[in-house]
């Protein structure tokens, strides 16, 4: 049993558990110490699958196969077999996370996650299917449901709201193939449909249904230990190419919304990797940046839509796995809890405090920084990045560091082309596939396979529903399955 809840130590899980219930019975995330005594540098001798294989093996240390679930996960899934290279970009390096499928980085997640939870049922002895069921603002629900598709063992319905997604997240989620798979439309805005989807969560579904549930959000730790490897994968990259040598600290700054990434690289940091400081980049919703600066977590302010809209968000689960690893104190870190869900903020003591500020950076940046960086990044470099990738460069120019600096980049710049083109001087006139098009005439950057021909693609999914409706829904779709 390597896992525990943060805000109770008995409660216990395997790793296999874990991943199949997400989240702990209290509410809590699960966390680990098996990464003690890592052999980090052995991994950095490894292949981008060899180190997926032992840093996974090490943080997931009850799955049978890990060798055969990562070759199922990634074996001809990227562009590249390297996964996720790293450019140089002037006196910076961008580690790129896009290249994936479905073009944003959460595909390095998502394409694990199902054979994880798989893995899992089979080890449990779970006889019902696994039902993933997801919220998502854009990015998530794609990623998931490309992992997902016709994955055996599984079924996949993604709620997106009606009103609340780009052209582009819209025609990649409509058109998805597999006999696995649904999405629908909520009428109304993000919250919506995720206070649906939690709504049904905790009602939780009728026995004999057929099916359990099963979330792919990143408090499920599936979805962050494959996160940690492209941390290892970067450094072996400087090291490979002689930009340092090891032993040397670098830093990474991460745009940032719901905290999983950010603290994949502190796991990293964790398992001996030599990382300087990890910078946490937030928008315009810059609750984290005013947490990593004063120790107050306050969610009590607007929330801002804004050209990053990934990162558009005020409470960011995953900070609450890196209190616990901050004071491994279960009682101080469910006192945190309590205050932010009863008042909506809290603060935490100078000691934690003071381990923030010798780990992380921070820093924020509005819509008007984001553009004026992509068009300046373009106009220096021939370098086009997307607007969330923007706002951590933007964040990393203001920060003072002697360390090599490597920024994540999170998302391809034609899944935002819009906010994109206007940056570096184009006409946005048109619709979102025109402006695509524009962008790709005027800079030559190639388009990701999968959103170049997304025009083309038949639409497969056209249900629209209204939130009071979502929890009978899932239940005939289930009945539905369980027929056929
Ligand atoms: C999800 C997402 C982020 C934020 O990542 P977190 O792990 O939630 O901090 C940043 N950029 C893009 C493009 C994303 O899709």
């Amino acid at each position: 049993m390597n896992y525990q809840s943060t805000r109770n130590a008995e409660l216990k899980a395997s790793s296999t558990a874990a991943v199949l219930k997400g989240l702990a019975q209290d509410g809590g995330l699960f966390v680990t110490r098996a990464y003690e005594g890592f052999d980090w540098q052995g991994t950095l001798k490894l292949d981008t699958f060899g180190m997926a294989e032992k840093i996974l093996g090490t943080l997931l240390p009850d799955f049978e196969d890990m060798h055969a679930l990562v070759q199922r996960a990634y074996t001809g899934k990227f562009e590249t077999d390297e996964l996720t290279p790293v450019v140089p970009v002037g006196e910076r390096y961008v580690l790129e996370l896009f290249r994936g499928p479905t073009s944003a980085f959460k595909d390095v997640a998502l394409s694990m996650l199902p054979q994880l939870i798989t893995a899992a049922r089979r080890q449990e002895g779970v006889s019902d299917e696994i039902l993933i069921l997801t919220a998502t603002s854009g990015d998530t629900g794609k990623a998931a449901l490309a992992g997902f598709c016709d994955v055996p063992g599984t079924k996949i319905i993604v709620f997106y709201p009606d009103a609340g997604v780009s052209a582009v997240q819209k025609a990649q989620m409509v058109t998805q193939e597999g006999s696995n798979v649904c999405v629908c439309a909520v009428r109304g805005n993000f919250d919506d449909t995720q206070t649906g989807v939690k709504q049904i969560f905790s009602k939780g579904l009728p026995e004999g249904c057929g099916v359990r549930l099963s979330s792919a959000n990143s408090i499920n730790i599936g979805r962050l230990a494959p996160q940690v490897v492209y941390y290892f994968k970067a450094y072996a990259d400087l090291l490979k190419q002689g930009r340092i040598s090891l032993g040397d600290k670098v830093d990474y700054v991460v745009p940032t919304g719901n905290f999983g990434d950010i603290l994949a690289g502190y796991l990293a940091k964790r398992m001996g990797l030599p990382v300087g400081k990890l910078v946490c980049a937030s928008n315009r919703n810059d609750v984290l940046t005013d947490f990593l600066k004063t120790g107050t977590y306050d969610r009590r302010r607007p929330f801002y839509k804004t050209i990053s809209p990934s990162m558009d968000i005020l409470v960011s689960s995953n900070l609450e796995r890196l209190l616990y690893l901050l004071c491994e104190n279960e009682a101080e870190v469910a006192g945190y809890m309590k205050q932010l869900s009863e008042v909506g903020a809290y603060t935490v003591s100078s000691e934690m405090l003071e381990k923030l500020h010798a780990e992380f950076g921070w820093g924020c940046c509005d819509d008007e920084k984001t553009k004026q960086t992509i068009g300046k990044v373009w106009r220096e470099h021939g370098y086009l990045m997307d607007t969330h990738t923007a706002v951590a460069w933007n964040v990393a120019e203001g920060y003072e560091s002697d360390a090599p600096v490597v920024v994540l980049s999170t998302a391809s710049p034609y899944k935002f082309p819009a906010a994109v083109l206007s940056a570096i001087g184009g006409d946005t006139d048109g619709d979102e596939f025109t402006i695509m098009e524009r962008l790709h005439e005027l800079t030559k950057v190639p388009v990701p396979q999968g959103l170049a021909t997304l025009r083309r693609k038949q639409v497969r999914h056209t249900d629209v529903i209204d939130r009071e409706e979502m929890q009978q829904y899932v239940l005939n779709k289930a009945s539905a399955w369980k027929e056929a």
